[in-house]
């Protein structure tokens, strides 16, 4: 068997009184995924062990069969495998983010988790003048895109609690520092850079550029993940542009496919990265992951319309020559699901049961007529508690 799992990110969302008490995946015109679930089987599982944080870091590794409680050491590490770093055993490894803050880092207030969606240029300049200043044999610092750069310091305070900058716009930042067992050195770091920072921009850079300090957070030790294909058996590639799930796919052993005009946005290649999985499963390819962000973006804009339209194209798009590829080998499963809901009314990431259709050709399935594939129509069908589980039924690893 060949296995394509396709990841709409964050699309499981809440009935919505925009589309008529409608779901954005409900509402969405999929003649393609309806077809799966109408030949396959439809279900939910929980992406997000109970006590952890919902997003796409944890989610994705459930949807890959992996249990995130036991391999997820942290965001910074998958970040910084993405990047292609490669981190020691007593490596800690920070996500460091380019921010504006109006006032001290230490003692002020958190203006832009971005430094204003800093452009690649300028961050290039600002982290190569941090590297010169700041670099020793214990601290290094890589670059990575835009306002999203890793900080590995060997031995580093590891346990200590961290603050997304992202969760505390104009919130003090004082309140959110690093706190626990070495979180003072962490802390005069941050100063440090940052001091070195808001100079640094006001000598050498255009007026627009809004950085002004870094934020660390995200820490954690080298994540260690068993191959895809010890549990798919053969080999597998992801087709992915957002560095944070590329970095799932290079920890698990996966070869990354490059789509041109991937953005990890709602404007994104989607008929490039269907063509793309269907070149993976043609090209010796046991497993293929498509992952498309647009549905996670358009929740955080808390836009269904958007969300609904994002769905569509990746039905049309990505499932369909999937499907089509299903019909004519026979030995393609396909998995349509998500690793998180981002629900429109919240417009952030949230826990709970997520909907997934599978698609078996050696399976024998009763045959439905009709079935919109949806949270609600997948409410009465199977439950799994963990991606671990959904993945083992995938595969049928009980049989194997
Ligand atoms: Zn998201």
């Amino acid at each position: 068997m060949r296995y394509c799992i396709i990841q709409a990110d964050g699309m499981a969302d809440e009935p919505l009184p925009e589309l008529g008490g409608r779901t954005p995946l409900e509402a969405a015109h999929t003649p393609y995924m309806n077809e799966l679930a109408a030949r396959g089987v439809v279900g939910t599982f929980n992406p997000i062990p109970s006590g952890m944080d919902s997003g796409s870091d944890v989610g994705t590794l459930s949807v890959l069969g992996y249990d995130p409680a036991k391999y997820y050491t942290g965001r910074a590490p998958i970040e910084a495998a993405g990047l292609g770093l490669h981190l020691e055993r007593d490596d800690v490894a920070y996500r460091m983010n380019l921010v504006t803050v109006e006032g001290d880092v230490l003692n002020g207030v958190m203006k832009d988790y971005s430094a204003g969606h800093i452009s690649p240029e300028a961050a290039a300049t600002i982290v190569a003048a941090i590297k010169v200043n700041f670099e020793t044999s214990e601290i290094r610092f890589f670059k990575g895109l835009s306002y999203r750069h890793i900080m590995v310091w060997r031995n580093g305070p590891l346990n200590i609690t961290t603050t997304p900058p992202h969760d505390i716009t104009d919130r003090s930042t004082q309140e959110h520092l690093p706190r626990g067992n070495g979180a003072e050195e962490l802390c005069t770091l941050m100063a440090e850079v940052s001091f070195f920072v808001r100079e640094f921009v006001s000598r050498h850079c255009h007026g627009d550029v809004k950085a002004n300090a870094v934020w660390f957070w995200g820490q954690g030790r080298a994540a260690v993940l068993p191959p895809v294909s010890r549990v798919f058996g053969g080999r597998g590639a992801i087709i992915a542009a957002v560095d944070l799930v590329k970095g799932i796919g290079a920890l698990a052993g996966m070869d990354h496919v490059k789509v041109r005009g991937a953005t990890g946005d709602v404007d994104t290649n989607y008929s490039g990265k269907g063509k793309a999985a269907v070149e993976v499963l043609e090209g010796g390819y046991t497993l293929c992951m498509v992952h498309v962000e647009a549905p996670d973006e358009a929740g955080h804009r808390g836009d269904p319309y958007l969300k609904k339209e994002t769905i569509e194209l990746i039905d049309a798009e990505v499932v369909a020559p999937v499907l089509r590829l299903a019909h004519e080998k026979k030995d393609i499963v396909v998995l349509v699901t998500c690793d998180h809901r981002t629900p429109c009314r919240i417009r952030t990431h949230a826990t709970g049961d997520v909907p997934f259709v599978l698609y078996h050709p050696a399976r024998r399935i009763s045959a439905q007529t009709s079935i919109n594939f949806c949270e609600k129509s997948c409410r009465k069908g199977v439950h799994f508690s963990s991606g671990e589980e959904l993945i083992n039924y995938v595969i049928d690893r009980k049989v194997r």
